[in-house]
C-alpha cells in the first residue's frame, strides 16, 4: 500500500503519534539479555529516510513477537505511528538524539520503492579525524585503500573465545594515513577476501559505523561489535570513484590512423541533397591529416592520463597505445570489446572513451619506472604535461633508480626519469 503523507526525519513533530514514515533498513543487530545471553533483550536498526538521513531505531523485547519477522537489513518500510524515545548514550551511532520505537500502536508495513542512497554513507575526511574535529562520540565511515598489513593476531577474548584481530592502515585520496583494527567476525571478512582473492594486490575498503580510538596521540578507527559494516573492493559506486580519481578522468583513448599513429577526424560528406544525420546510414569515413588519407576503419589506441601529486606538486603523464598495451595486455580495441565496429561506423569515439573501465584502474598498484620524454614546447611553456616513453615494472631499474635520485643534484633537463610507488608518484629531473 502507498502512502501519502511521509515525514522526513528532519520534519519528525515529537507532539503527533500519527506520523508515517519510509525508512530503509541499513543495520540491524540484536542486543543479548544481560542475564540470559542466548535470549534476545531487543533489536536495534539504523534506519535511513530517502533524503540519506539516519536515525536509530528499537524494538523492545516485549514487542519483538510482533515485529522480528517483518524486520530485515536491507528491506524498506513504512513505519506507521512510530513512537520516539530519546537516544541516552553519549556515543551515538547516528547525528540524532531521538530514535524510533516500535511499540504498541506502531505498524509496519514492506515498501519497494526507495529513491534514496543504497548506503548511507557520511565519509568523514582523515584530516578531521587527525586535527580532533570531528566529532569523537559518533561513529564515523571511512574510504580508504589498505596498507601495511600486520601479520593477523589470534588471541583468547573475555569470554575465552578464539578471536581474530586485522591491524592495517588505510590511505585516503589526500595522501593521509589512520589505523584501523578489525575485531573478530570483521577481522574474519576480511582474511576470507583475502584468501579468496590471492591475486588482488589493491584493497580499498569502507567502513561504516566505525568508532575512533586515540592511542599513543594516533587515531585508528575500531569496529563496533555486530553494528559496523566492513566493504572491500566492492562494486559499489563509492568505491569505483575512489579507485577512479587517481586516474585524470577521460577520454581514455582514440580512433587513430592505421598508417600513423594520429588521431583521424570524421569526414562530413556533402550530399547534393541534404540529409540529416539520422538518414545517414552509411559508415563514417575518416581522414588522418598527416597522411591525407581516408580511413574506414580506424584503429582504437590508448591515450591515458595519470594525474599524480607527491610533496612537490601534481603532474600529469600520459601513456600511449605501445606502452599501455604492453602494461595492460590487452588492446584498446579488446577494451572496447565487441561493440568496437559499431562505434566506429557510427562515430562514437567520445561515449566510447568517456566511458571509463574499471579494468583500467589496475594499472595503478604497482611500482613502475618510467622513462619520459619532455618537449622544449612544454619545458618553455612550463607545463606539467609529460609523455611517457617507456614504462617498467622490473624491480632492479625501480630501486637503481631510486638509489639514483637520492645522489643526484635534481636540474632541469630535457629527459626526466620518473619513478612512481603506487599511488604515490616522485619526479626526479636527471641529467644524462
Ligand atoms: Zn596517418
Amino acid at each position: 500500500m502507498e502512502h501519502n503523507n511521509i515525514t522526513l526525519i528532519k520534519n519528525i513533530d515529537l507532539t503527533s503519534d500519527d506520523l508515517t514514515m519510509k525508512l530503509k533498513i541499513v543495520r540491524l543487530w540484536k542486543l543479548p539479555d544481560h542475564i540470559n545471553k542466548r535470549e534476545v533483550y531487543s533489536i536495534e536498526m539504523i534506519l535511513m529516510d530517502e533524503e540519506g538521513t539516519k536515525i536509530t531505531g528499537t524494538v523492545s523485547k516485549r514487542f519483538l513477537p510482533k515485529f522480528t519477522h517483518l524486520l530485515n537489513e536491507n528491506i524498506i518500510i513504512f513505519v506507521i505511528k512510530p513512537n520516539f524515545g530519546s537516544v541516552r548514550s553519549s556515543y551515538k551511532y547516528v547525528d540524532n538524539t531521538n530514535k524510533v520505537v516500535f511499540g504498541s500502536s506502531t505498524k509496519v508495513e514492506r515498501c519497494n520503492v526507495f529513491n534514496g542512497p543504497q548506503f548511507g554513507f557520511s565519509f568523514t575526511s582523515f584530516k578531521a579525524i587527525l586535527e580532533h574535529s570531528a566529532d569523537e562520540d559518533l561513529s564515523i565511515d571511512v574510504i580508504g585503500e589498505v596498507h601495511d598489513l600486520q601479520p593477523i593476531r589470534t588471541f583468547l577474548n573475555g569470554e575465552g573465545i578464539v578471536t581474530k584481530q586485522a591491524t592495517f592502515k588505510i590511505q585516503d585520496l589526500k595522501g593521509e594515513v589512520m589505523s584501523v583494527t578489525l575485531f573478530s567476525e570483521y577481522a574474519e571478512q576480511y582474511i576470507d577476501y583475502l584468501q579468496k582473492h590471492p591475486k588482488e594486490v589493491r584493497f580499498i575498503v569502507i567502513l561504516q559505523f566505525e568508532r575512533i580510538k586515540w592511542f599513543q596521540a594516533k587515531p585508528a578507527a575500531n569496529t563496533s561489535y555486530n553494528v559496523s559494516k566492513l566493504f572491500i573492493n566492492d562494486d559499489i559506486e563509492e568505491i569505483i570513484t575512489f579507485k577512479k580519481s587517481f586516474i585524470e578522468n577521460k577520454p581514455w583513448g582514440y580512433f587513430g590512423c592505421t598508417k600513423c599513429y594520429k588521431k583521424v577526424e570524421p569526414l562530413i560528406l556533402i550530399d547534393d541533397k541534404p540529409k540529416s544525420i539520422a538518414e545517414f546510414d552509411e559508415p563514417t569515413i575518416y581522414r588522418c591529416t598527416k597522411c591525407l588519407i581516408d580511413v574506414r576503419t580506424p584503429i582504437p589506441r590508448f591515450r591515458i592520463k595519470i594525474r599524480v601529486q607527491d610533496h612537490t606538486g601534481v603532474v600529469s603523464l600520459t601513456l600511449f597505445d605501445r606502452e599501455a598495451k604492453k602494461l595492460l595486455k590487452v588492446s584498446a580495441k579488446d577494451l572496447i570489446g565487441s561493440h568496437s565496429k559499431e562505434a566506429i561506423q557510427s562515430n562514437q569515439e567520445v561515449s566510447v572513451f568517456d566511458d571509463y573501465p574499471p579494468f583500467l584502474t589496475t594499472l595503478l598498484q604497482k611500482k613502475f619506472a618510467f622513462k619520459i620524454e619532455i618537449s622544449r614546447f612544454v619545458l618553455d611553456h612550463s607545463l606539467s604535461l609529460y609523455g611517457i616513453n617507456k614504462i617498467s615494472v622490473d624491480d632492479n631499474i625501480i630501486s637503481q633508480l631510486s638509489q639514483k635520485v637520492d645522489h643526484e643534484q635534481v636540474e632541469r633537463s630535457y629527459e626526466v626519469t620518473v619513478c612512481l610507488y603506487g599511488n604515490d608518484i616522485s619526479i626526479y629531473a636527471i641529467t644524462f
